[in-house]
Order: C-alpha cells, then structure tokens, then sequence
C-alpha cells in the first residue's frame, strides 16, 4: 500500500499514481486528516487491503504534502554510515546519536524550501521509517511489525549554526522552516523486496551527489527502533529520519552549500522522489 497527503487529504495511491480518497472511499468511517490514521493503524491497514481503485483519480504532483504532517515524535540519526562519518572527521561507532528536527521545519516533497540566508545549507538524503504501533522495549528483530511505512526525507542541514555554541546544535541547526521535506507517499514494507536494501540517491542541479544503500546503515532500521523504543516510548505516527551516506557539501574539499536556485532531488528506490527547490527568504 502507498498512502499520501493530497492537499491537506489522506489518499491512498493507486496503480498508474492515481489518488483515492481516504474519507469519501470509506464513506467517512476513517477522517481526512493524515496525521490521524495511526489511532487506528490496524483496522485502516485491514479497510486498505479491500479497496478498489475505481473512483480514483489523476492528480497534480504538486498538491502532495508531507504524509505524515505533524508526528509527535521526530527522530533523526547521525553518522549513521561509515563513509559519512568519515568524510565529516568522524570515527563510526554503534552507539546511535540522535536528535530533533524540530516539528516546524517539516514541508512536502515539491516544496520550495528558504534559504535562511546562512552561508552552509548542506543536504542529506535519508530513508524515513514511520512508526505505526506503540514500540516499547521492542527487540531489533521484531522491529519491523512496529513500522507502518517508509518514505523519503531530506535532512537540510544549516552547518555554521549546528557547530555554534559550546556544544553541537543539531536539532537548532537542522530546524529552519522547510528543512525536514519528506515523501512522496509512504509505502508500507510489505511492498518492497528488501526493506533493508534501498537505493538512495540526492542529486543537486542534475549532478549526482549521494548515491548508496541502505543497507549500509551501521544501525539497521530495526537496530534503530530497538535502541530508541529501550529508552523511551515510540508513539504511532512518529517519524525517524535514519541518517545520510556520503556526499555531503560539508564533506567536500572545497565544502560546497546550497544557494538560492538550486533543485534538490532526494530519491529512494520502491518510493519514489522529493525535488525541492531552495528560494530566498521573504522579508
Ligand atoms: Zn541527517
């Protein structure tokens, strides 16, 4: 199954990227909200796999948005992969180093996205994992059957301001608006041959600039839903942004940022893709 936010409007997408809508196809039994089906994950999951795609429709990319708006919970990983780490004058470990992207900065997959106006906006391609069920003290391999889906994210990343201060800044320095774009649907795991071996790749202005698996991860996906559900409570529709391979403009000699113009396009193989395009600021 993949589901999306079309306007505001949870949809499910069908074959030929047609839109079914959640609320009129159940004749009103699940709302349009997004954020709202993870109240009820598992009958929406049964409701889905009985749906016909008959009054579906063609729609206009453009209209989708983030697909899962307003988590409760927004986890992101650092350094995550080995060759990232390195490039950024790191050694990897497996102790995972987590932060916030602070909720404010979520924005759809063909957003446009402000530069802040800083002089080290950095891109970073990440597979998003959305948590369907309640996860407490879940073992890594039971991890899966907590997740409801996969989508694709950016993980915009103001440099200068994540190094201010006396100790790193991420979650400050990640958090302009638009800087946590994400989608374009969500796709559940079941429709991907390996969940935990999926192309990622970023491309800035047509170059390929990232481009890896994610099979590389040093934490698997169930490595990560373990050690964070160990600590603390993993709440249904919350969202982990689960790190970024090599690539990055940080990692460059000279570093390279982003400016005002450039077309960032995040893909992730089974999902699909972002293109996001960096604007100046209003006011
Ligand atoms: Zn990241």
């Amino acid at each position: 199954m993949r589901y999306a936010n079309l306007s505001g409007r949870l949809v499910l997408i069908g074959p030929g990227d047609v839109a079914l809508d959640v609320a009129h196809a159940s004749g009103g039994e699940f709302g349009p909200e997004p954020q709202a089906i993870y109240e009820r994950w598992d009958a929406f999951l049964s409701w889905a796999r009985t749906v016909t795609f008959e009054d579906a429709r063609p729609f206009d990319r453009k209209c989708l948005e983030a697909p899962v708006p307003a988590p409760r919970q927004l986890f992101a990983v650092g350094l995550n992969y080995r060759d990232h780490a390195s490039e950024v004058g790191q050694e990897a470990n497996d102790v995972p180093s987590v932060f916030t992207k602070f909720l404010s900065s979520i924005t759809g997959p063909y957003a446009e996205v402000p530069h802040p106006g800083y002089g080290s906006v950095d891109w970073e391609v990440e597979l998003v994992v959305v948590i369907g069920r309640q996860a407490r003290r879940v073992g890594a391999a039971d991890a899966w059957s907590y997740v409801a889906g996969l989508t694709a994210g950016q993980d915009i990343s103001e440099r200068e301001l994540q190094h201010a201060g006396l100790v790193p800044q991420f979650s400050l320095g990640k958090s302009f608006p638009g800087f946590a774009p994400m989608g374009p649907w969500v796709v559940t795991p079941d429709e991907l041959p390996d969940p935990d071996d999926l192309e990622l790749r970023c491309t800035l202005n047509g170059e390929v600039v990232q481009h890896a698996r994610t099979s590389q991860m040093i934490l698997s996906v169930g490595d990560l839903i373990a050690r964070l559900s160990d600590v603390l409570t993993l709440l249904p529709g919350d969202v982990i942004f689960t790190g970024t391979p090599a690539g990055v403009g940080l990692g460059r000699t000279p570093p390279r940022y982003l400016s005002v113009g450039d077309e960032l396009v995040t893909e992730i193989g089974g999902i699909g893709e972002l293109r996001n395009r960096i604007v100046r600021a209003e006011g």
